[in-house]
């Protein structure tokens, strides 16, 4: 993980999405789910990274001004294998900079300086100036125009380890890895310490289990769980001081979402459910991973109280509505074993698999009660369709021309799928294709 950081305004966002265009085929978002996007799966001469722009955190912050640029660099260093700090290149530095590489200077993690803007008639005029904070190397850049992100990508991909660790391969695919997500004081920890403290043969590092050392193993009866990152979410407590503690719960997901199957996102309902909550629900749908929903604290509402909770939070969660919603108690310990089911019901369905035969019998019918539409006079037909994956489970649909298929038509087959199928507590992915174009995505 790589976190661009810097003053607000000076182009972390410009450049984020400059080297994300680089690297990837942006999926095609589904509305309301991640308008803006804060992360991206990267490669940086062939090595995969994920960049972390920050600057999308900033209006989350309890208060920017007082938490500051000190405090996102601070939270992105404890985060993050390495920064790239950005600094205006046509603008002299601030008391702001003076501060942020104060922290860079003492961290042993890899920092990459950029100066951005660096097209800029003035930009030689302060180019001199900016390395009196001290770094051996600043990269000119122009995110806006694209210039120097060769050499940024270079530096990136010196950082970057050859190999990524294997560990995660010899793990048992078969059990569920679970991360909790969701904001600070949710009760991540709580919930975490209440499954393991039911669970008596707790296992961190036992011998013969291939589990990383920041995840937990739980086991329930025959069944087991890794918990990931496990060691993140106890450790947040020691960061919260740092700042940035909106983000926090951002930087944690985005790290454990990556190794997981399922995620259970942890909210306080007496807190009520908040945009921030949406947002992290929203990486998870953007991840692929299948979605629990657990409204936390429960134990402070009356059953009047908790009703409302949970209308708001299906409120603000409203582009999954699928994923299953409990209240829990992580201090009175109710709600466990609801969890721990639905959490076996939602992977089973995100590792469903439905034959290509029952599909397409089933697709003959969709398609008749509704046939798609023409298209500016031109017909739309399927030709069939097929599950090529799963984890999530993800469709091919054959068209003569995938462009032609209306979003309200993919939105009826969606919605088809589910109906027929189920699929609780996992997105799907259903991709269009034609024979002579792109593939094009669709949720
Ligand atoms: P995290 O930041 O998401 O890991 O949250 P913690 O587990 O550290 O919990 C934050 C605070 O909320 C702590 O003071 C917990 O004791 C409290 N807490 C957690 N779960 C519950 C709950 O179900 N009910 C109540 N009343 N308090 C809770």
């Amino acid at each position: 993980m790589i976190a661009i950081v810097g003053r607000p305004n000076i182009g972390k966002s410009t450049l984020f999405n400059k080297l994300a265009r680089r690297s990837i085929a942006v999926v095609e978002d589904e509305p309301g789910v991640t308008r803006d996007r804060h992360y991206a799966d990267c490669w940086a001469l062939g090595k995969e990274f994920t960049l972390i722009d920050t600057g999308g955190f900033d209006p989350f912050d309890e208060d920017p001004r007082s938490a500051g640029i000190a405090g996102q660099v601070k939270l992105a260093l404890e985060e993050c294998d390495g920064v790239i700090f950005m600094l205006d290149g046509s603008a002299p530095l601030t008391p702001a900079d003076h501060e942020a590489a104060k922290l860079l200077r003492e961290t042993d993690k890899p920092v990459i300086y950029v100066a951005n803007k660096s097209d800029s008639e003035r930009a030689a005029h302060h180019a001199l100036e900016h390395y009196a904070l001290g770094m051996d190397e600043l990269i000119p850049i122009s995110a806006l125009h694209g210039r120097g992100l060769g050499k940024l990508e270079d530096r990136i991909a010196e950082i970057l380890p050859d190999e990524m660790p294997s560990e995660e391969d010899e793990l048992d695919e078969s059990i569920p890895r679970v991360a909790i997500i969701g904001r600070p004081n949710a009760g991540k920890s709580s919930m975490i310490n209440r499954l393991l403290g039911e669970d008596r043969q707790l296992v961190d590092d036992r011998p013969g289990t291939t589990v990383d050392s920041v995840d937990t193993l739980l086991e329930r009866g025959d069944k087991r769980y890794v918990l990931i990152d496990t060691a993140g979410i106890r450790r947040q407590r020691n960061v919260r001081k740092a700042g940035g503690v909106e983000a926090l719960g951002v930087y944690q997901a985005i790290r454990a979402l990556d190794r997981a199957d399922v995620a259970v996102l942890m909210i306080d309902a007496y807190e009520g459910a908040a945009e921030q909550d949406a947002k992290i629900a929203g990486l998870a749908v953007e991840r692929g991973t299948a979605l629990v929903i657990a409204l936390n604290k429960s134990d402070l509402m009356s059953a009047e109280q908790r009703k409302k909770a949970i209308d708001h939070a299906r409120d603000v969660l409203s582009f999954c509505p699928w994923a299953p919603l409990i209240t829990t108690s992580a201090l009175e310990g109710r709600g466990t074993n609801q969890l721990l089911s639905r959490i076996d019901d939602a992977v089973a369905e995100h590792r469903k698999r439905i034959s290509t035969a029952e599909l397409n019998r089933f697709f003959a019918e969709v398609i008749e009660r509704r046939p798609p539409p023409t298209f500016k006079n031109k017909p739309v037909r399927i030709y069939y369709v097929t599950q090529a994956r799963t984890r999530p489970p993800t469709f091919i649909v054959m068209a003569n021309d995938s462009k032609l298929i209306h979003f309200s038509y993919a939105r009826y087959i969606v919605n088809q799928l589910r109906q027929r199928f189920g699929f609780q507590g996992t997105p799907l992915r259903v991709i269009y294709r034609s024979k002579s174009t792109r593939a094009r995505a669709r949720r």
